[in-house]
């Protein structure tokens, strides 16, 4: 098979479950080194060493994204070991739906705290070594995930919405800024996929219009979303799909 992203240095973050972990170890296959951020230092251990014994090059890095600081550090370690990262795939999120008048903040606050504050501390982190990476390879990627909550109305999933709204809009934004620097911005809006991000939800109602549409639908795999990616990354340096949604065939 082809290596396409052969000599690029790609950042997963969200890297140890779903989403995350098959796209680290699929960029890796089409011949990425990849650096892989989570907090469960287990797991990221494992992965690597499962990317290593396939070939590839992991170099896992337990961090807490919401931590500017140690997004930071992981940052520089990557440049250290392997160069400036030219493909961030910025993908830690975390879906909490509640019915907003039951004033769950905390729930609030962790979903605003990950998906926007610590998407934007990794945007800070990784954009000075994606710009340096562009002009020096010709081209870079980030891409976050959004979701297709930022487009469509869920009751009960609001501020999960809003926050994946900003991700869309900001990501927009960011490539007019970032385009003309090589580097090109996409956002990934996927429809349900099985992952552990289900398995937080704790309200009944969101809980079992999950199950519901699980029995009816047959949703994403995390490798579908993972090949979508390693899709964007590998196309040439002139096409950028700023904004790519992917659904399950019967979602509604
Ligand atoms: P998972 O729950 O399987 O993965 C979430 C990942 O984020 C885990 O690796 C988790 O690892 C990591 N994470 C959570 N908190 C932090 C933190 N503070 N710092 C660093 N990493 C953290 O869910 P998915 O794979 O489904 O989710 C990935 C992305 O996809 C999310 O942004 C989600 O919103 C989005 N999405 C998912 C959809 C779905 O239906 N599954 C649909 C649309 C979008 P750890 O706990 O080890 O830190």
């Amino acid at each position: 098979a082809s290596r396409p992203l052969a000599g690029r240095v790609a950042v997963v973050t969200g890297a140890s479950s779903g989403i995350g972990e098959a796209s680290a170890r699929h960029l890796a296959a089409l011949g990425a080194r990849v650096a892989v951020l989570a907090r469960r230092r287990d797991r990221l251990d494992e992965l690597a060493a499962r990317i290593e014994k396939d070939g590839g090059q992991a170099l896992a890095l337990a961090v807490d994204v919401t931590d500017a600081a140690a997004v930071q550090s992981a940052a520089d370690r990557v440049a250290a070991e392997f160069g400036d990262a030219d493909l961030v795939f910025n993908n830690a999120g975390v879906m909490l739906p509640s019915p907003v008048g039951e004033v769950a903040t905390h729930l609030w606050q962790r979903q605003i705290d990950l998906n926007i504050s610590g998407l934007m501390n990794v945007i800070g982190a990784f954009t000075p070594q994606l710009i340096r990476a562009a002009a020096e390879r010709g081209v870079a990627d980030l891409i976050n995930t959004s979701s297709i909550a930022a487009q469509n109305i869920f009751p009960t999933f609001a501020v999960y919405s809003g926050s994946k709204a900003y991700v869309s809009h900001l990501s927009r934004h960011l490539r007019t800024e970032l385009g003309p620097k090589k580097v090109r911005v996409s956002a990934v809006e996927p429809g349900i996929v099985g992952t552990e991000l289900q398995s937080h939800v704790t309200d009944e109602g969101a809980r079992e219009w999950l199950e519901g549409s699980r029995e009816t639908t047959e949703w994403l795999t995390s490798q579908d979303v993972a090949e979508t990616v390693g899709f964007l990354a590998g196309l040439p340096p002139r096409v950028n799909l700023q904004q790519v949604t992917i659904m399950p065939t019967g979602q509604v």
